[in-house]
């Protein structure tokens, strides 16, 4: 098994890199154009593989796509390239739309291209699986949840972007016969994550003895899913899943944003004792614009008709997280020292600049 990821030096992706090379043994070749959010360090451990490479790459450049296409030859394409963080979308927009949309085009025809050249049996097993959020949904209120069927309505830049690449995947699948499938994932977490996101700010901050920023009231609700049950989801969605559909992925772990805090000032209380409790570093500030309220996920089509489930709770997969982040500082140290956790995504309020 051939299997091209795209984003794969990012916090999903090297996940699922890890796994497909490790658990899996295909051979994988990892495409990633090394942005901010990419670390080559989440991948020391297929890192010298001989069935992993690594090229570095732009999926907007058509080019250098087709070429890794050719030479790789995948029977599977996994499309998890993208800018991720919200707050980065609303200060500053355009990568968001060049690689979550025209780059998301771009792989699109360059798979299209190369599926239409193969044999018919290679043709038939050949998936594209486009990796997206739940967050394209919208935001729920107290009740319901995300299905399937769910209208698209989504809040942010990034989630307008992901909605935009989502409806172009579904229909190269439509139009071309592409066999597309669409995953659809609610909000993980877990080892080498970026700490510029919630949880592991939170974990690093609280490990430094800095104030833990909490949007608004702290009454944002996410579905949490450890990244581990993410990259197996994927895996088994691309294998099994059928081409034209989509499937929710999320971990039926609803907790709003402060408890998340809490929760983690306690598992760090515990196992990393500091001289005062750490919710008391907790600080409440301007809440983002146009903040989701709530979402959660109806995960039944994969559990039903896939068989997945998911390992972890939340407390599980929040206890092994804060473990992790103490056991490799060696990972997020430099990271630290490049984006120490100022806030992003106040819109500026002038056009000027
Ligand atoms: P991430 O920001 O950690 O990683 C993104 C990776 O894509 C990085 O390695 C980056 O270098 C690479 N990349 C960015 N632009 C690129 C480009 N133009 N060409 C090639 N590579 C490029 O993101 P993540 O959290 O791992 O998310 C991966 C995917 O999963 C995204 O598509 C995201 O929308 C989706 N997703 C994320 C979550 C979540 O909670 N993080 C939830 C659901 C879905």
């Amino acid at each position: 098994m051939r299997v091209m990821v795209t984003g794969g030096a990012g916090f999903i992706g090297s996940a699922l890199v890890r796994y497909l090379v490790l658990e899996r043994g295909y051979e994988v070749l990892n495409v990633d154009a090394l942005t901010y959010a990419g670390n080559l360090d989440s991948l020391r451990a297929v890192d010298g593989r001989a069935n992993y490479r690594f090229l570095h790459a732009n999926i907007c450049d058509r080019p250098s796509m087709e070429r890794a296409v050719a030479e790789f030859g995948p029977d599977r394409i996994m499309h998890l390239a993208a800018e991720s963080h919200v707050d980065r979308s609303i200060t500053g927009a355009a990568d968001f739309i060049a690689t979550n949309i025209m780059g998301t085009f771009t792989l699109l025809e360059t798979a299209r291209a190369h599926w239409s050249e193969l044999d018919e049996a290679a043709k038939a097993a050949f998936r594209f699986l486009h990796v997206s959020t739940d967050e394209v949904y919208g935001s729920l209120g107290r009740e319901g949840v995300f299905t399937e069927h769910t209208p698209y309505d989504p809040s942010s830049p990034y989630s307008a972007s992901k909605a935009s690449s989502d409806h172009l995947a579904k229909a190269w699948q439509r139009t071309y016969g592409l066999p597309v499938v669409v995953s659809n994932c609610s909000n993980n977490y877990g080892p080498y994550h970026f700490p510029e996101k919630l949880i592991p700010l939170t974990i690093l901050n609280a490990l430094a003895g800095e104030r833990l920023p909490v949007y608004g009231k702290g009454e944002n609700v996410r579905d949490w899913l450890y990244v581990e049950d993410h990259a197996c989801a994927l895996d088994l969605i691309i294998e099994r899943g059928r081409p034209g559909e989509t499937y929710n992925v999320g971990g039926r772990n609803e907790r709003c944003n402060v408890d998340v805090v809490r929760a983690i000032c306690s598992v760090l209380d515990q196992i990393a004792p500091a001289n005062r409790p750490r919710e008391e570093l907790i600080e409440f500030v301007a809440d983002r614009p146009g903040h989701d309220a709530r979402y959660a996920v109806d995960a039944s089509k994969l559990e039903n008709e896939l068989g997945w489930r998911a390992q972890e709770d939340f407390n599980s997969g929040i206890e092994k997280t804060v473990r992790w982040y103490l056991d490799n500082d060696w990972w997020w140290r430099p990271l630290r020292e490049r984006y120490s956790g100022e806030r992003l995504g106040l819109p500026k309020t002038a056009a000027k600049d």
